[in-house]
């Protein structure tokens, strides 16, 4: 049976169009990985063709398998004047090969007749012809009506017969933008009202969030009769962003009673998701989030822990560990006894009830120094390995310097040396890189490989660096946090190193991920 509510992520696709936010193609592959692992039915991975990057997560992606997910890609009708069968723009979308295309078109007759220099007949026929040709490959078709808010307000004939085309021409989701995010709740309650009344075709909402009411607008609309829900992770997005998913979801499962939005106990997996979304698009989480921000329940001092413990309800509007957070001030991300038992079966390592406490004190205490786990699992699961009593026996580092240094030729070369016991010899190398950081990698692989040969599946794929100066989060200034990922071609794992220093940072995310690659080999070989 279809859910009440369709849940459509684009995060990777109106979501990178934020500013300071650019994604890797691994990195989209790991968000859309995430996203379906939550239970999203429809995740749009970007819009083929207008750059190489969504072209080359396309040609992956497609390859991937997904239990719950379905893969959109998204683009535009065909030009005025143009054929369906000779748009570019369309045959890009075909050679996405997704099953369901999301396509946008325009609903207000300004941009029509002045954006675009058409008449309206011609207007609506760029949405028939479009959907037509797509419905004639096989493929599914939504159909995001641009503007399509103001647009009803300025000529509601035009807007709603651009509809009645995309609907007649077989699209299965009419989906109603506000473009601008200008519109407020009452707008849109009675808008979606009246096209609900005309339009036979399942309706679909997509807001920005320009006026603040994003998420309100997004849940009025589905009170009023929208069946899709479109939004991102985050509420990541041009300008102030679109609707967040996070609160639209939580919202939407535990006080809507459209509880079958996503799969069962995806909602207490709704604050793993904002951070680990934020730590991949390297934007820092925010604290107060509806939902999942580490802040969300934690209570003002002087309103006691005890009365908020004894009385949650009446400090609280929904229990904390319902969407996966805690209550209360900085401790363990990683919440309590239960979440932990359950992160150490996800990562298959044995954790007796004894080694709990210590775990979750030294947690606590990590993280109160800047640490996150959200993405770096490799760094927690070796931790988690310390805390059973485990230590890495494959090698041993004695020293390590790196420098850089301004050459006449070359301009700045970095250079690095390494000296490390490995399987009872002692190895030391020196190599050059980029940055310090890649020549500290060079050196260490060299150092390693001589020992393990089989770390030369290795490779170093992404570096990102955080400087965490935010008062009240850690107070000593200018820590930095880095991430590392790495990958051997079979899998990839991530982790963190954290200090004042950031050489030393990286030494210990790099350190953490040479023992991970030794930990977990390669099980088939490269031929
Ligand atoms: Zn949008």
């Amino acid at each position: 049976m279809s859910p009440s509510v369709e849940l459509y992520d684009t995060t990777l696709r109106d979501g990178a169009q934020r500013a300071d936010l650019s994604y890797t193609v691994e990195d989209r592959l790991r968000i859309l990985h995430r996203l379906d692992a939550v239970g999203f039915p429809y995740v749009e991975g970007g819009w083929p063709g207008a750059n190489p990057r969504d072209t080359e997560f396309f040609k992956l992606a497609t390859k991937e398998t997904l239990q719950h997910a379905t893969l959109t890609a998204f683009g535009m009708t065909r030009k005025a004047g143009e054929r369906a069968d000779e748009s570019a723009v369309l045959r890009e979308l075909l050679d996405a090969g997704t099953e369901v295309i999301c396509l946008v078109g325009k609903s207000w007759d300004l941009h029509v007749t002045e954006a675009l220099r058409a008449d309206l007949d011609e207007g609506v026929a760029m949405v028939r012809d479009s959907i037509v040709f797509l419905r004639a490959q096989g493929r599914r078709v939504f159909f995001d009506a641009e503007h399509f808010f103001d647009g009803y307000v300025a000529n509601p004939r035009f807007a709603l017969a651009v509809l009645a085309a995309a609907e007649e021409a077989g699209a299965e989701r009419l989906v109603l933008c506000d473009t601008n995010g200008g519109m407020l709740p009452f707008d849109i309650a009675r808008i979606v009202g009246e096209v609900r009344a005309q339009a036979s075709a399942t309706l679909g909402i997509h807001v920005h969030n320009d006026a603040g009411c994003a998420v309100a607008n997004t849940l009025i609309a589905v009170d009023a009769g929208a069946h899709q829900v479109q939004g991102t992770i985050n509420g990541y997005g041009e300008r102030t962003g679109n609707a967040d998913l996070i609160p639209i979801s939580a919202d939407l499962i535990l006080k809507m009673g459209r509880d079958d939005a996503l799969p069962e106990g995806a909602v207490e997996r709704l604050t793993d998701l904002a951070h680990y979304v934020a730590e991949i698009a390297n934007v820092t989480p925010d604290s107060h989030q509806p939902y999942a921000g580490r802040f969300a329940f934690t209570h003002k001092a002087g309103l006691h822990t005890s009365g908020v413990a004894r009385l949650s309800a009446a400090y609280e509007h929904v229990a904390p560990e319902v969407v996966g957070n805690r209550r209360g001030v900085v401790a363990s991300d990683l919440g309590g006894t239960a979440t932990l038992r359950m992160k150490a079966t996800e990562l298959g390592v044995p954790l007796a009830d004894d080694d709990i406490p210590g775990l979750l004190t030294s947690l606590k205490e990590l993280e109160s120094r800047g640490y996150t786990f959200d993405a770096a699992d490799a760094s927690l699961e070796l931790l988690m390995r310390k805390a059973h009593g485990w230590t890495q026996s494959f090698f041993r580092v004695e020293s390590y310097k790196a420098n850089v240094e301004e050459r006449w030729d070359e301009g700045a070369v970095a250079e690095a040396t390494v000296k490390v016991l490995a399987n009872g010899e002692r190895h030391i190398e020196t190599a050059e890189g980029h940055g310090p950081v890649g020549a500290l990698d060079n050196a260490l692989r060299k150092a390693l490989t001589n020992a393990y040969p089989q770390l030369d599946d290795m490779a170093l794929e992404d570096f990102r660096v955080r400087v965490l100066g935010e008062q009240g989060e850690q107070g000593t200034g200018s820590v930095v946090r880095v991430l590392i990922d790495t990958s051997n071609g079979e899998r990839e794992w991530t982790t963190v190193g954290v200090s004042e220093n950031i050489l030393e940072a990286s030494w210990e995310a790099l350190v953490d991920a040479y023992t991970y690659g030794l930990l977990h080999p390669r099980e088939t070989s490269e031929a």
